[in-house]
């Protein structure tokens, strides 16, 4: 069977796949401590849990939900968005998916037409570039400066800037680098985008993961030109350790987000229902685990931050928000002899048995990714096999 065109350029997730091939030879019964995917190591809090299972015992889990979601879910977003930013939606203008990733799937596809471009700025999360191809559209990538935390300025993203530009994606705090946009860097960013006529996505999944004194300002909030250019990306996996249950959601343009809803109506019909109503209680319901969570991983990130400083040639800024790092190791692989970071990784897998993920899938080649999202034993230990794999190999 000759497969699709596309199939010929797509690249399958590398934090999916490094995380399957650490699990597959954790299975094989060899020592691997895995810090590759993104995902909470918390159970899904009891209340979540609950409001599922009496939405199956009751039955109304049973059925197809409305494709846009269950009118209670629309709704609960609706009042999230107001109470933890102010900002203001009909019910109307949300959209409930199968996580995140399929709103921006769906974005993709009623935005797109062949040629037209979206702007990402990189290190970016893995998937923007691939699902923008799988939309016919062109990926431009603009490299946030390591200098400036890898954040891109308006003048870097003007020099990409074409007539067939028509989004920018914005993912702050930033899966891999762990970085906030300032207000002043958002206004400046909105305020471009809106002259410019320039959809912006905003990939605000891990607004609720901050630390120390930082703060995320949704760039929605700036002002009521910008929240009206702007499209949100967001989703209960991260903020309520709900990776599995796959509720995502997108609020905006309401003609846009009918659009993605007639998608959605051919492709998935709708979310699982029983997750829904775990995401009602997620949204609406009792916030203390969120909190405990969040400070856990603080907590990790404090402790963590100086070990990781401590492996011979690494570099980096310490991370405002998310659960990774994303330490340049340039300095690291030349100790070592290696010139490729995707040879790096594997060799840490093979040899130190230590599975992260490479900075060449997020569109960096000097970088590693560790995410953080797991326990402290391993995360220690993680740290201390790496600096005897560095020792290892420089005294050769
Ligand atoms: N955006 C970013 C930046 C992410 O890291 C993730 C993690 N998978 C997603 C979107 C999608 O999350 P989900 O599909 O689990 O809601
Ligand atoms: N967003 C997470 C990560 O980057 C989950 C995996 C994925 O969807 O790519 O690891």
């Amino acid at each position: 069977m000759k497969l699709s065109k596309r199939m010929e350029t797509l690249e399958p997730s590398v934090t999916l796949a490094a995380s399957a091939k650490a699990k597959e030879l954790k299975n094989q019964g060899l020592d691997i401590l895995i810090a590759t995917v993104g995902e909470p190591d918390f159970p899904t809090p009891k209340n979540i849990q609950q409001a599922a299972i009496a939405a199956i015992e009751s039955g109304k889990a049973s059925y197809y939900t409305p494709t846009a979601g269950i009118p209670e879910l629309r709704k609960a977003i609706v009042s999230y968005l107001e109470k933890f930013y102010g900002l203001t939606y009909d019910v109307s203008q949300t959209l409930v998916t199968d996580g995140a990733k399929f709103a921006l799937y769906t974005l993709f596809q009623v935005l797109l037409d062949e040629g037209d471009e979206v702007i990402i700025p990189t290190p970016y999360w893995v998937s923007y570039g691939e699902q923008v191809k799988l939309a016919d559209g062109t990926p431009v990538f603009i490299a946030g400066e390591e200098d400036n935390r890898f954040k891109v300025t308006v003048e870097q993203l003007e020099s990409v800037r074409t007539e067939r530009s028509k989004a920018v994606i914005l993912n702050s705090p930033s899966n891999p680098t762990g970085m906030i946009y300032s207000k002043e860097e958002l206004q400046a960013i909105g305020e471009w985008a809106v002259a410019h006529n320039l959809l912006i996505i905003a990939d605000d999944i891990y607004g609720r993961l901050v630390y120390g004194d930082d703060e995320f300002t949704p760039i929605a909030t700036i002002s009521e030109e910008i929240r009206k250019n702007t499209l949100i990306i967001n989703g209960v996996s991260k903020t309520y350790s709900m990776t599995g249950w796959r509720i995502g959601f997108a609020v905006g343009d309401k003609k846009l987000i009918q659009a993605m809803i007639d998608i959605a109506s051919q492709s998935t019909s709708n979310p699982t229902a029983a997750s829904q109503y775990a995401a009602v209680e997620a949204l609406t319901g009792e916030q203390d685990a969120v909190e405990e969570m969040r400070q856990a991983f603080e907590e990790r990130l404090n402790r963590l931050y100086p070990l990781v400083l401590e492996i011979p040639g690494v570099k980096m800024e310490k991370p405002q928000g998310a659960f990774y790092f994303f330490p340049n190791v340039k300095g690291t692989m030349e100790l070592c002899g290696y010139s490729d970071v995707t040879e790096f990784t594997d060799a840490l897998l093979a040899e130190a048995h230590v599975a992260l993920v490479t900075g060449a899938g997020f569109g960096a080649e000097e970088n590693i990714r560790l995410s953080y999202a797991t326990d402290w034993e391993t995360l220690e230990e993680i740290v201390n096999r790496i600096k005897a794999f560095v020792e290892k190999k420089r005294r050769k």
